[in-house]
């Protein structure tokens, strides 16, 4: 993969851009290369630059305490801080919780919850599904954890659900960057699509057990 100029740069700085972790055609037919490439190059590595900004001279501190912590920033950059590390962070996770060939089903402890709260896998899909589509303008949808248990909840914005005493597990963005290319406006065939790659062992990994 070709390393752009934006990348080069952000080596240097406090907040560095995570891998994709496989090229940007790997999730083929599902989601296609040049969605990636513009969503992780134009997208993912601006908010990264942005946040390094945002930040610069202050004492390094890992992202998602910032985020945990928000309402402990000074209010000239908290807004920016929510808006950017979460967008950083939200990504983080994404492009992650994608990947080529990812498991059918998530690992045990992880599919009990699963089977319990929503009554089974393919009924919890669908939940997600329609919990997404209710989003209006920019936002994500998630499965998150809080206090041991697990749900469905959305985020507007760049929102990160650790904002909100949230454990993001699995993130889909529904940004029209996400799928518009590809999808246009048919965000069901774009959660079909992601469904199709979604990595569901590092989903449990976030899960606290
Ligand atoms: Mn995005």
């Amino acid at each position: 993969m070709q390393v752009s100029s934006i990348q080069r740069r952000l080596l240097t700085e406090s907040y560095r851009p995570k891998q994709l972790g496989y090229p940007y055609g790997a999730l083929e037919p599902h989601i296609d290369a040049e969605t990636m490439e513009i969503h992780y190059k134009q997208h993912y590595l601006k908010y990264v630059e942005s946040l390094n900004h945002l930040l610069k001279g202050r004492k390094r501190q890992d992202l998602e305490d910032i985020l945990v912590n928000i309402q402990r920033l000074p209010d000239a950059i908290r807004k920016d801080v929510n808006f950017n590390g979460g967008g950083v962070d939200n990504h983080n996770i994404f492009f992650k919780n994608i990947k080529p060939g990812g498991p059918e089903r998530p690992p045990e402890k992880l599919y009990s919850l699963i089977r319990d709260k929503f009554g089974g896998l393919t009924k919890f899909k669908t939940a997600f599904r329609d919990l997404a589509l209710e989003i209006q303008g920019s936002g994500w949808c998630w499965l998150a954890q809080k206090d041991g248990k697990i749900d469905l909840i959305t985020t507007e914005n760049q929102t990160s659900p650790r904002t909100r005493g949230w454990i993001p597990l699995l993130g889909c963005d529904l940004w029209e960057h996400a799928h518009y290319l590809q999808f246009k406006n048919d965000k069901k065939s774009y959660l079909e699509s992601f469904f199709k790659c979604v990595n569901w062992d590092d989903v449990r990994n976030r899960l606290v057990d």
